[in-house]
Formats: structure tokens, C-alpha cells, sequence
């Protein structure tokens, strides 16, 4: 079986290069996320070039005091994939203006580019960042992932239950990725096997909330991404 990860933290796997060769033998196409530039340099660092992993730019809302836009600048003319990027507006969340002033950047600079592909974080902030994302012409000439959740698997299944599963029903079978955001913490001794089952059980949830099979479509759709980048 062929799947992909459109959201997942490799970097946060204690054996990150194992996590992605593994990946690989079993068919798994990672859009790997970074949270800073400097980390997205580490990652480079280690696993390479892989063919199976996408290594995405990261410039993440919750690190947004140690961002270092110069340095994310000059990396973003290296790669198409860029993530996690976004705001977070809950209330524990601070630098709500940074947030935006980062962001805002980025989209920009990504606006000039033909060929990104964006994985966006945006809790409690989806009209602003869809307003950022018009305004700098992103979202004409970007792809943009929506990532909109960024709890664990379980929690995302319990609010789906509770609150999502209407939303499920009415996304477009052809705006649909599938992705786990593992691991939960960081230095997580998870596997590519954690990442597979996570998805298998995703694929079977949403399944049956859609009533129609998804695996297929989901697999063409990412497809789609990788044609163009
Ligand atoms: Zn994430």
C-alpha cells in the first residue's frame, strides 16, 4: 500500500534517519516539518537527499521569538516545501503581532514563488491566515496544506466526534491529504511503523464518516503535489 504523511515531525523522532529509511522500505512519502530555519538545516543535514522525504522550511508560530527570517530567506530559493508555518492564537499562545509579521513575510516571499507548497498551522486564527494568504497573492500561486490540528491522533479523533464530523463530510475528496503530526512530544522513540498504523486508522475513521473509500483519491491527490514540485 502506497500512503504519505502530508504533516509529520521527523525531527522530533529520537532516530530520525531510521524513521525515514524505514519509511521508505514501506512506501511512505513524508512531507517532513521543521519548526525553525536552523532546524530544517539540521535535517538536511542528516537524512540527506531521500527520495521519500520532502524536508519542509519551518518557521513555526510557537517558536516565533527565535525565528531568524534572514536565515529562512536565504533557504526558502533551496526548496519548494515549506512548513510548519502559521499562527496560533490560542490564549497561552503569545507574539500574536510576531506571528502575524513572520507570517506575512512568508507568505509574500512564497507569493513570488510558483512552485510552494505550504503546511499551515492555524489554530484559532483560520479567517486571518486565509486574509494573509489572499492578500500576498499565496494563495493563487501557493499550494496550501491546512493543517488544522495539531493534537494527537486520539484528540483529533475525540473532537471529531464531538464537533467535526459534519466538516469531514463536506471537504472536497480532491482537497484531501492525509497526515499524522507524530510524534506527540519531542525525542520520541515512535517508529515509521507508528506513523503507518496512525494512518491506517485515520483512513479507516474517515472512511466511515465519508461512507465512500479514500485511500485511492487521497493517494492521487498527493500525487498531484509531487507532479509539479
Ligand atoms: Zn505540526
Amino acid at each position: 500500500m502506497r500512503l504519505h504523511d502530508a504533516h509529520v515531525h521527523l525531527d522530533f523522532f529520537n532516530e530520525a534517519h531510521n524513521v525515514a529509511l524505514d519509511a521508505g522500505a514501506m512506501n511512505l512519502h513524508l512531507f517532513a516539518n521543521t519548526v525553525t530555519p536552523e532546524g530544517f538545516v539540521r535535517m538536511r543535514e542528516l537524512i540527506g537527499d531521500m527520495p521519500n522525504v520532502s524536508l519542509g522550511l519551518g518557521a513555526h508560530p510557537w517558536w516565533a521569538r527565535e525565528i531568524d527570517l534572514d536565515l529562512f530567506d536565504g533557504l526558502a530559493s533551496q526548496t519548494s516545501w515549506i512548513g510548519e508555518v502559521g499562527l496560533d492564537f490560542s490564549p497561552k499562545r503569545k507574539d500574536h503581532g510576531l506571528q502575524q509579521e513572520i507570517f506575512t513575510h512568508i507568505a509574500e516571499l512564497c507569493a513570488d514563488s510558483t512552485n510552494k507548497v505550504l503546511s499551515i498551522h492555524s489554530v484559532r486564527s483560520a479567517g486571518t491566515v486565509l486574509d494573509i494568504l489572499e492578500h500576498t497573492g499565496c494563495a493563487n500561486s501557493c499550494r496550501c496544506i491546512f493543517h488544522w490540528f495539531s493534537g494527537s491522533t486520539d484528540d483529533l479523533w475525540r473532537a471529531i466526534r464531538m464537533r467535526a464530523k459534519e466538516q469531514l463530510k463536506l471537504i472536497p475528496s480532491d482537497r484531501m491529504l492525509l497526515e499524522t503530526d507524530l510524534p506527540p512530544s519531542e525525542r520520541s522513540c515512535a517508529s515509521a511503523a507508528d506513523i503507518v498504523s496512525s494512518l491506517e486508522r485515520t483512513l479507516t475513521q474517515l472512511e466511515a464518516i465519508r461512507n465512500e473509500s479514500v485511500l485511492e483519491r487521497v493517494t492521487c491527490n498527493w500525487d498531484g503535489f509531487l507532479a509539479d514540485v
